[in-house]
């Protein structure tokens, strides 16, 4: 046989076995999907071996955060919190074992955060209605509310799973942390329905697994406090982690120039003064999310003393004036805006 024929036959024979390799191997497929959910907008990017896993993964990824909304939903009146808080004063409630862990890591960051994070400052959230239309309590009625914004009035009982409210009028509000918990649940789901990768957003409170198909980490920005949305502050990527976004321009309302905003400080019940921004990443979701609202209020100084004292924690925070502190972690890996002053690092 002439050695052309030789050199072709081998080609072809190259090509053949790459495209029956190919067959056996597919590349993953890339499923995204979004739903409102939460009170928010729910983005799910799934990869998959295959469209129909991508699919399947997706969708029980949504389905599992329409599960938790139905137990933990204030909106829902039949959900585990709002029985919870109706029952105030009055009786212990059973709640499943997804309610009683989020409000026990609740309670843990409460403790690192000295009590900044507390999800006890719900009869003060329905004071100040800023998720609606907002209003500004009086001081009395603020002054009436602050025994109840009290976690040592929370009885839990592990054994039996039961919630205890002692206090009538107190109130749980889990919106600083739930939505990060749900993340880390519904990317559970996901990968228990065949999702190699994934990434689960609600809005900002975002958890990632895996890469992408071409091998490349997900990529996230960090929103400017005071730009108009889609502005960027800077560029992170992330791998198994999640990253968690608490800001004073998220929900608020102005009066008299001032912003009244959705994040209270449980000590003044008023919307908390000494930061913008905080975006935390940690391994789980609701770590990201509860140290990002606890941070705020904690401000940067304490606040970044926090980050850097937690192991797998880093953050960004972006103080009043403007200036942006970021953790020694995430020096390297955070792509800023080159226009943003930057807090020196004291480490
Ligand atoms: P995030 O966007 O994660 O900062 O969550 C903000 C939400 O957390 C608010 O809308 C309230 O529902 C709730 N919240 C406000 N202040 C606090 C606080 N100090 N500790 C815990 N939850 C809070
Ligand atoms: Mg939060």
């Amino acid at each position: 046989m002439p050695r052309q024929s030789i050199d072709h036959m081998i080609v072809i024979m190259v090509m053949t076995m790459a495209t029956m390799l190919a067959a056996c191997h597919p590349q993953p497929v890339i499923v995204k999907r979004s739903q409102l959910l939460m009170g928010t907008v729910v983005s799910v990017t799934s990869v998959a071996p295959d469209r129909e896993r991508a699919h399947r993964a997706a969708a029980a990824g949504l389905e599992e955060i329409r599960r938790l909304e139905k137990l933990w939903s204030t909106w829902i009146p039949t959900s585990e919190v709002s029985q919870v808080n109706a029952a105030a004063g009055r009786q212990a409630i059973p709640v499943s074992p997804e309610t009683l862990d989020l409000i026990d890591r609740s309670i843990h960051i409460a403790a690192l955060t000295e009590g900044a994070f507390n999800i006890a400052v719900g009869p003060a959230v329905r004071a100040w209605n800023i998720s609606d239309q907002g209003r500004l309590p009086s001081r009395e009625e603020l002054a009436k509310i602050r025994p109840l914004v009290d976690l040592a009035a929370l009885r839990i009982d592990r054994q039996a799973r039961r919630v205890f409210l002692t206090r009538a009028g107190m109130a749980l509000d889990i919106g600083g942390i739930g939505k990060g918990y749900a993340a880390d649940l519904a990317a559970d789901v996901m990968q228990r329905h065949g999702a190699l990768a994934g990434v689960v957003a609600l809005s900002g409170d975002i958890k990632t697994f895996g890469r992408m198909p071409d091998g490349h980490r997900f990529v996230f920005g960090i929103q400017h406090p005071r730009r108009e949305h889609g502005v960027i502050l800077g560029r992170l990527e992330l791998e198994n982690e999640a990253v968690s976004t608490a800001g004073d321009y998220q929900r608020y309302f102005m009066q008299n120039g001032i912003r009244y905003h959705h994040i209270l400080d449980p000590r003044t019940l008023e919307p908390a003064r000494l930061a913008r921004s905080v975006t935390i990443v940690a391994r789980e979701g609701i770590m990201a999310d509860g140290l990002d609202t606890g941070i705020f209020v904690l401000g940067p100084e304490k606040g970044m003393a926090l980050i850097e004292a937690l192991p797998e924690v880093e953050g960004v925070i972006v103080d009043t004036q403007g200036r942006v502190w970021v953790s020694s972690g995430l020096r390297t890996r955070l792509q800023l805006d080159p226009q943003v002053p930057v807090v020196e690092a004291t480490k």
